[in-house]
């Protein structure tokens, strides 16, 4: 990923300064602040939620509702639901973006990349042929937020219909 331009990811140090875990906040919040939250969906054991600072447009995330950094911690039933989540993801962005391909990953450990190390979290990051010269367009931060918001729509729109 790492030659995807996203210079609007600077600001990701700022937010990373907020107190406690975003994905135990954005799983805490109330369903009306989900917008703001860009919190797709949730699953009794699992939340999906847009990334603020995308790799790409369309870029998700998707993190057992338990504050745990431990993959192999992991009960089947827990890591099933984060699973089928991710799954299911990939169907709605597919239906809904239309990608030509994926990234699919976790960064386990600060060293290895994680920004939030302590709960861990699956990156889903559509890509097209020749996006690695489409999101420079969007490097304004207010053209970013509107994106978000309409990329918001069309996800939380894909899942309920599916
Ligand atoms: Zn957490």
């Amino acid at each position: 990923m790492d030659h995807l331009h996203a210079p609007w990811r600077m600001e990701y140090i700022s937010a990373e300064a907020q107190p406690g875990c975003l994905f135990c906040r954005v799983r805490e919040a109330r369903p009306e602040d989900d917008r703001a939250n860009l919190l797709i969906w949730r699953e009794p054991e699992a939340i999906a939620l847009l990334n603020r600072f995308p790799y790409n447009s369309g870029h998700l995330m998707v993190a057992p509702r338990r504050h745990t950094g431990d993959l192999t911690a992991m009960g089947d039933a827990e890591l099933l639901a984060v699973l089928a989540l991710v799954q299911r993801c990939l169907r709605v962005l597919a239906d809904s973006v239309h990608p030509d391909g994926f990234n699919l990953g976790v960064n386990l450990g600060k060293v290895a990349g994680a920004g939030i190390a302590d709960h861990l979290h699956f990156h889903a990051v559509p890509r097209w042929d020749g996006d690695t010269n489409f999101m420079p367009v969007l490097a304004d931060v207010k053209v970013v937020n509107e994106h978000l918001e309409r990329t918001w729509e069309k996800l939380v729109a894909g899942f309920s219909s599916g």
